[in-house]
């Protein structure tokens, strides 16, 4: 008998989340573009039926959110009885590990991979394994290496976070046909909606029994502060994950303001709109300050620089300028910037701002 009560395996290696900076000590005009949160906020709509149903909140939420994800079927062409919503994306994706892996198995993640990944592998005792990425981007070959009869679950984020690169269609068809069927791939989309004519994975659903394709609230909706997600896969899968879910996992504000930020798609379209001209502004000025970045399909353009020492230095430039970007140290890039596409203003400054940075440097 151990002397004192000690948690489960794996739970001890969890390195907590940090999330992205939001404050400069003693400036009122600080430009957060460190978490990738849409620069409009979220729509009006979604306000307005998020802050009614604050005056129904003595009533218990809905716990199988039919009209949602009716809604969120109906926007996108799926089936709703194939759709579960969790707190945030980060919630379905947890519920994947827990309902699939655990102690003894293990869980494929990739170099550059979103850090819940190996959060939630830990959290439920199970091996994360690291596969490199190639020219930062996701390798189905170096992925379907790494799979053994342990593997339970592969995740990936396509298009990527940080990289903002997305596989093309036939690679991640032919990733999709590899993975053997003891194991799910998990397309986390939760940048879909910028990448232009990408579907987000959900045709890869309906293909193969062993895919599920994970969307959140928080990026192109700007509801990150509600938490709200879901996920799309096999109804067998669906099953299993309901079984995992907590009943009244989402709040009643976060069912009714998603199901509105949904609905109004003008809004939406706008957003995506403004993002693509913003974002290709944004990789433009970059690139003629000689400051190198991939072509990115999500909400965000990763900055690489000379070297960390030269990534560390515009960052305090930047944040002597009042703008918080998010320095990806953790994600196996020291020497890069990783900035979230803002409105047209806020590009304008970050651009002024990094011009000045090179001046100075030079
Ligand atoms: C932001 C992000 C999510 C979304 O997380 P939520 O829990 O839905 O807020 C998921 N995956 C990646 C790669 C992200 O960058």
């Amino acid at each position: 008998m151990p002397a004192k009560i000690a948690p489960q395996p794996g739970v001890m290696e969890i390195a907590l989340y940090v999330g992205g900076e939001s404050r400069i000590e003693g400036r009122a005009d600080v430009l957060k573009l460190s978490s990738n949160e849409n620069p409009r906020g979220p729509s009006p709509a979604a306000v307005e039926a998020a802050a009614a149903a604050v005056a129904r909140m003595h009533r218990y939420p809905s716990t199988d959110h039919a009209d949602l994800r009716a809604a969120i079927g109906e926007v996108h062409g799926l089936d709703p009885d194939r759709i579960i919503c969790g707190v945030g994306s980060d919630e379905v994706l947890q519920m994947l590990c827990h309902a699939y892996a655990g102690e003894g198995t293990e869980v494929v993640i990739t170099a550059h991979g979103f850090a819940m990944y190996r959060i939630i592998a830990h959290m439920v005792g199970a091996t994360p394994v690291e596969v490199p990425e190639t020219d930062r981007r996701v390798d189905p070959d170096l992925i379907l290496a790494a799979i053994t009869d342990r593997t339970r679950i592969v995740f990936i984020a396509n298009p990527g976070n940080p990289t903002g690169t997305r596989l093309s269609d036939a690679d991640l068809a032919r990733l999709a046909a590899g993975i053997p069927p003891t194991c799910l791939l998990v397309i986390d989309s939760a940048y879909a909606e910028f990448a232009a004519g990408y579907d987000g994975g959900a045709s890869l659903v309906e293909a193969h029994e062993n895919v599920v394709m994970t969307r959140t609230f928080s990026k192109l909706y700007g509801l990150g502060g509600l938490r709200v997600g879901w996920g799309y896969a096999r109804r067998d899968v669906i099953d299993v994950l309901n079984r995992v879910r907590q009943p009244f996992n989402l709040s009643l504000p976060a069912i009714d303001g998603a199901l509105a930020a949904v609905r109004d798609r003008a809004f939406a379209e706008a957003c995506i709109r403004e993002n693509a001209e913003q974002r290709a502004r944004l990789s433009g000025g970059l690139r003629q300050l000689g400051i190198a970045c991939d072509d990115s399909e999500a909400n965000f353009v990763l900055a690489r620089f000379a070297d960390a020492a030269e990534a560390e230095a515009a960052d305090a430039h930047l944040k002597s300028a009042g703008i918080i970007v998010r320095r990806p140290v953790s994600y196996g890039f020291p020497e890069a910037l990783r900035i979230t596409v803002g409105r047209p203003e806020d590009m304008t400054r970050v651009l002024e701002a990094l011009a000045a940075f090179r001046e100075v440097a030079a």
